[in-house]
């Protein structure tokens, strides 16, 4: 895979000689404390293979790019049943709105904005107590990832925790319409330690292969979930991934993507390959800047839109 690798050399020479990195997320103060001149790509092949550059070995926080996983989990446990709970349609508002949250009665809109990842955490810890649903989040990305070393950042947990007041009012605000099973304070305790998960790119475009393999681990075989609904994962990425700039990053990279405000991105090319980018700084809308310019470079030169006929 030379070319690959030349194609990733490139694209972290491109973002070593950009002057605009975007901003580093400060509400969560921990994540303030990150250097901002950070960029690691790597890109996971079918036959389990990654390629990777610039600083794709270390380790930053997950944040947003977690939902993807606890909506897998949550579907394994609950089903087509879960679309009552959440919906699957883009929100075209910010990650941690409120305000479609009264006219749905308290359905969130999809699984990656804040409210319908705090819905899916409430699916997640039924019949548990939160440290066993935290436990049984991160051995799946373990597992995923192929690659038990990966942990959970308590400082970053707790930075959340202490400044949790919007996600706090949203897990309220539906416990309100009767759509938050379990007490808020467990429910946000598994939320906020789902998205301090630590990983570096290459941990995450590993723990992504599956999305790109119809369901199936194709480096391990195992079928993690059914081609179906890997499928239905990915629509849901494409459309909802990137909250209000879900359209423009369908438009510029054109593959199914999440994004998280530790300045992380999982995109997904069918088939082909899972892809983790990650540069810290962010768009005003939340996404890493350099990471979607490194996916949509990626996509072009490999031709991997899935638009692409
Ligand atoms: N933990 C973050 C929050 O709830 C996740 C948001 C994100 O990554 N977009 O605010």
């Amino acid at each position: 895979m030379a070319d690959l690798q030349n194609v990733l050399d490139e694209i972290v020479q491109e973002a070593a000689e950009c002057a605009d990195r975007g901003v580093v997320a400060s509400y969560i103060p921990e994540l303030a404390k990150v250097d901002p001149d950070q960029f690691g790509i790597a890109v996971a092949l079918p036959d389990g293979q990654v390629v990777s550059a610039g600083d794709a070995g270390t380790g930053f926080s997950i944040q947003s790019v977690s939902k993807v996983f606890t909506l897998t989990l949550a579907l394994g446990k609950l089903g087509d049943g879960l679309w009552a709970r959440v919906g699957r349609e883009p929100s075209g508002n910010p990650f941690n709105s409120i305000v479609q949250l009264e006219q749905e009665k308290g359905r969130p809109r999809n699984p990656f904005i804040n409210a319908g990842a705090i819905a899916v955490a409430d699916l997640v810890l039924a019949g548990h107590q939160p440290r066993e649903a935290i436990g049984e989040i991160l051995r799946f990305m373990r597992q995923l990832a192929d690659d038990d070393s990966i942990v959970i950042d308590e400082s970053v947990a707790h930075s959340e925790m202490a400044h949790g007041d919007r996600n706090a009012s949203l897990a309220h605000f539906m416990k309100s319409f009767g759509s938050i099973d379990n007490p808020v304070d467990h429910v946000l305790g598994v939320y906020f330690h789902q998205c301090a998960i630590a990983m570096t790119c290459r941990q995450l475009a590993r723990a992504g292969l599956f999305l790109a393999g119809d369901g199936r681990d194709p480096a391990t075989g195992a079928q993690v979930v059914s081609s179906a609904r890997a499928r239905r994962i990915n629509a849901v990425m494409l459309m909802c991934g990137h909250y209000d700039g879900s359209g423009e990053f369908a438009h510029r990279v054109g593959l199914p993507g999440k994004s998280g405000v530790g300045g992380g991105i999982l995109a997904i090319a069918p088939g082909k390959a899972s892809i983790a980018a990650w540069s810290p700084g962010l768009d005003p809308v939340g996404n890493s800047k350099l990471g979607s310019a490194a996916l949509e470079q990626l996509a072009r030169r490999m031709g991997w839109s899935v638009f692409r006929a």
